[in-house]
């Protein structure tokens, strides 16, 4: 797996951030699999090897990584710096992800409408009763503000 698929998706996202706001001050290449660079981060800069190869064995000395073999954002800003084209495909992977997530629930939120819209009322009755008795207490206490006038006399 690569280092991107290893991190977390915070951790892949907050390194893109990282990245698009130029927070990478410098890298070099080491060797073909390895790259050291330093990245700005809160108050103080850090300095993070990242290995292709061995991605879990890459380096950063930030409290979050330092001595563990975690993928930090560091070590994803960094990687995003060495290869923007991956960056722009992270980029676009996550909009369309989101976009589809979007659809998604707009298709069920349909599909609830319309299964609403054909509920006989006994059930439409049992169902809404159901949802206030074992629903949560804030929509409770809603219906009852909303609907019940006892309550407030
Ligand atoms: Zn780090």
């Amino acid at each position: 797996m690569g280092l991107i698929e290893l991190a977390s998706s915070a951790s892949a996202w907050r390194g893109y951030d990282y990245f698009a706001k130029k927070r990478v001050l410098n890298y070099k290449k080491v060797n073909d699999h390895t790259y050291a660079g330093k990245v700005s981060g809160s108050g103080t800069d850090y300095d993070i090897e990242i290995n292709l190869d061995k991605p879990r064995t890459s380096k950063c000395n930030c409290p979050h990584a330092n001595g563990k073999r975690i993928i930090c954002k560091h070590m994803v800003a960094l990687y995003f710096a060495v290869f923007p084209e991956e960056a722009e495909q992270f980029y676009n992977d996550v909009l369309q992800a989101e976009q589809e997530e979007e659809k998604r629930q707009e298709k069920l939120q349909k599909l609830v409408v319309d299964y609403v819209s054909k509920m006989k009322k006994d059930d439409l009755r049992e169902t809404l009763l159901e949802l206030l008795f074992n629903g949560p207490d804030w929509q409770y206490e809603l219906f009852l503000r909303d609907h019940i006038r006892e309550c407030w006399e």
